[in-house]
């Protein structure tokens, strides 16, 4: 599996931009960078997002590749799965004709740009060749991560934002995970305020590995807030995991 980083950070400033991993140029999870990094004919392979939870710098893409493929004349449509109460908040608070037109209904009602898909947790689907499941994550709004597999049963998890869990980890049970894509948000130094905004630091993403059965093959870590980027570097250096990867912007790594 080919993923390519779109974009990788917690936050917004140049060269940082909000997490979106593309499976084979046409599978996004998370759309917190999408036309802002794509051009057009790549934005327009795009079949699939999956999105973790409804936070703006996960989603922010949507809206803006709608308005793209309206005025691309196109024809092309794009499939949003993911929870329903994230479901429930990208209709109600973005595609609600106030602050975005709503494109669930354009540019006709029969053959809308978007169509929202409401997931359930631990039920997996199909999306194009792979079983992709979604895993309840420990974050201050509805969250998942996704557990992807291939015909071959090459997985990767993408956790989107999380703090700590036991349960994301117990019900991934036994499965072997080849490539980890996980959060780490803040130092060390900031631990309490990671514990209450549901996010990671060095040390509580090594106790997060702690929990899990399986050793992942590659662990690739997403999501620093810019502003601590050295530092978390620097800390994540301090483990001596040669498995891990710190992710960049613009990267591709294969699973
Ligand atoms: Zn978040
Ligand atoms: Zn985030």
């Amino acid at each position: 599996m080919k993923i390519k980083v779109l974009g990788c950070s917690g936050a917004t400033f140049p060269n940082h931009h909000p997490p979106g991993f593309l499976l084979d140029d046409r599978i996004l999870f998370d759309a917190g960078s999408l036309a802002d990094v794509l051009h057009e004919r790549a934005q327009m392979k795009i079949k699939h997002i999956l999105i973790t939870h409804a936070h703006l710098d996960h989603i922010l893409g949507i809206p803006f590749l709608a308005d793209n493929v309206l005025n691309g004349r196109t024809g092309h449509s794009v499939t949003v799965f993911s929870i329903p109460p994230v479901i429930r908040t990208l209709k109600r608070n973005l595609l609600n004709s106030a602050i975005w037109p709503d494109f669930t209904v354009l540019p006709h009602s029969g053959r809308p740009i978007l169509s929202l898909n409401a997931l359930r947790v631990q039920k997996p689907i199909r999306v194009d060749e792979y079983r992709v499941t979604p895993y309840r994550v420990n974050h201050s709004v509805p969250a998942v991560g996704y557990l992807v597999e291939d015909k071959k049963k090459r997985r990767f998890f993408y956790t989107g934002d999380t703090g700590p869990s036991e349960s994301t980890w117990e019900r991934i049970g036994q499965q072997q995970i080849h490539g980890l894509i996980i959060e780490v948000s803040l130092p060390n130094s900031m631990g309490e305020m990671a514990l209450k905004t549901g996010h990671l630091t060095t040390r509580l993403f090594q106790n997060e590995l702690s929990k899990i059965r399986k050793t992942p093959e590659q662990i690739y870590i997403t999501h620093p807030k810019p502003q601590y980027f050295n530092t978390i570097r620097a800390e994540l250096r301090r483990l001596r995991l040669d498995n891990l990867t710190l992710l960049r912007d613009g990267q591709t790594i294969t699973v």
